[in-house]
């Protein structure tokens, strides 16, 4: 692939999970799962955002949310007991995406990606990405000179932005990370 596709490609995939947490060790990062999917596609070189796709995800391993994770996401307990389990999620999300050929995975730093694939390994889930991950963090801090990645927070108060919705919650993160893209590349 060349630098061309993921520079001026014809969409852009913006994906935020949210996953299992804790905030005392009671079960290792390893064992994080995704219990929300949030996605929204964006026009390569305008950036104007033109479909959406969100799914809640059933954990398997620690079924029962902590009231930490509760607490920062947003997530009730009942919304992931009635949700679909990852392979069926990233099935929908699959089928979604391939309205958006060539589309380029890109998240605020490298925790999606890696939580993806995480989950795709535990659940047997073949990588469902074509192109190279950009994280959009890192392109942050290249594009202003910074040494080391910004918090989305910080970013957002740097531009006079505010954040529009609910923080930690996917579908809300993935849709604020796209108001920042035209600060990231736009000339
Ligand atoms: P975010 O996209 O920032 O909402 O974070 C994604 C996931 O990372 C969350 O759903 C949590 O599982 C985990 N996470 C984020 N912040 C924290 C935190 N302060 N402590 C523990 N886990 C966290
Ligand atoms: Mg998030």
């Amino acid at each position: 692939m060349t630098n061309s596709v993921v520079d001026r490609p014809d969409y852009w995939l913006v994906i935020d999970l949210e996953a299992t947490c804790c905030s005392d060790n009671r079960f290792p990062r390893e064992e994080m799962e995704i219990i929300e999917i949030g996605a929204v596609v964006v026009e390569g070189s305008t950036f104007q955002p033109l479909d959406e796709f969100q799914a809640f995800v059933r954990p398997v391993r620690h079924a029962t949310l902590t009231p930490f994770c509760t607490g920062l996401t947003g997530i009730q307990q009942a919304d992931v007991d009635a949700a679909i389990e990852f392979r069926a999620a990233m099935s929908r999300l699959t089928i979604w995406m391939s309205r958006y050929p060539n589309a380029i995975f890109c998240s605020w730093g490298e925790y999606d990606r890696r939580q993806f694939a995480r989950d795709c390994e535990f659940h047997r889930v073949a990588w469902p990405f074509e192109n190279q991950h950009v994280n959009l963090k890192k392109r942050y801090a290249d594009r202003f000179g910074l040494k080391r990645g910004q918090g989305f927070g910080e970013v957002l108060r740097k531009h006079n932005l505010t954040f529009e919705g609910r923080p930690h919650r996917g579908i809300d993160d993935a849709r604020n990370i796209v108001r920042v893209m035209p600060i990231i590349f736009e000339a």
